[in-house]
């Protein structure tokens, strides 16, 4: 499903030039939970953000369900993301002022789908990570938890090929966060490709193989026994 070769990255700023990723190898096949792990600093979000379409490397191949991902234009390339990638972020990226209902419903606008098919999925989307009660709410009137519920049905509503969520748990208190990784692992069973960026250990340790990335480098790649969020809520 993903398959990078000698990947590298750099972010140029004025004169100074700062080598973040430095040869990543790595692949993802369909139905996989794999984290990336690493302390801040490490070069995750800027792997993430590529593996995304949302950044492009300097050097190396990209390759997503087989299409070679290189030099497209924005156009290709918003039509690609919309078509293979959901994302959740740490932020959940709601838009304040409309409900969770649209908010779920909006990639699908942009994807030409019919007013009344966009809120009838978006609804079963909502049903699904167990928030239909609170469709009509406006995201404040949400816990962080919910708020991420919302992101997640969002990100499955066009049923991308591969979940895409950097530190989905990283705004949340503990119990919240393995809730949601309880969702996560959920969708995972039902063979959805997940990758999840996380710094932290517990959290990977709910995936079932972590990357382990430091200073730009793979450092440890390995398959773990996966821990059931549900055993720890
Ligand atoms: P992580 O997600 O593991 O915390 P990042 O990928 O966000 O790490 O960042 C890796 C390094 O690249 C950090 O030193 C960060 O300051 C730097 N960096 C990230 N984004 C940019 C950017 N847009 N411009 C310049 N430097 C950046
Ligand atoms: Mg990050």
């Amino acid at each position: 499903m993903i398959d990078i070769k000698d990947l590298h990255k750099s972010y140029k700023t004025g004169a100074t030039s700062l080598h973040v990723l430095k040869g990543i190898n790595f692949n993802v096949k369909e139905g996989e939970l794999v984290s990336i792990m690493g302390s801040s600093g490490s070069g995750k979000s800027t792997l993430l953000n590529i593996l995304g379409m949302l950044d492009e490397a300097d050097a190396g191949s990209y390759h997503l369900d087989n299409v070679p991902i290189k030099n497209l234009n924005e156009k290709i390339a918003a039509q690609y993301r919309n078509k293979f990638l959901g994302f959740i972020f740490q932020s959940f990226n709601l838009i304040n002022y409309k409900t969770a209902l649209d908010n779920v419903a909006m990639p699908l606008y942009y994807q030409g789908v019919s007013r009344g098919e966009r809120l009838d999925r978006s609804m079963a989307y909502l049903e699904k990570v167990g928030l239909a009660p609170w469709a009509r709410h406006l995201p404040n009137e949400l816990s962080g938890g919910q708020k991420q519920r919302v992101a997640i049905a969002r990100a499955l509503a066009s049923d991308p090929k591969v979940l895409l969520a950097d530190e989905p748990t990283g705004a949340l208190d503990t119990k919240t966060s393995y809730e949601v990784m309880d969702l996560i692992q959920g969708i995972n069973d039902e063979g959805k490709t997940i990758l999840v960026v996380t710094h932290e250990d517990d959290i990977a340790h709910m995936t079932k193989r972590i990357v382990n990335l430091k200073d730009g480098v793979i450092i440890d790649d390995s398959f773990v026994k996966q821990v059931r969020a549900k055993d720890h809520v």
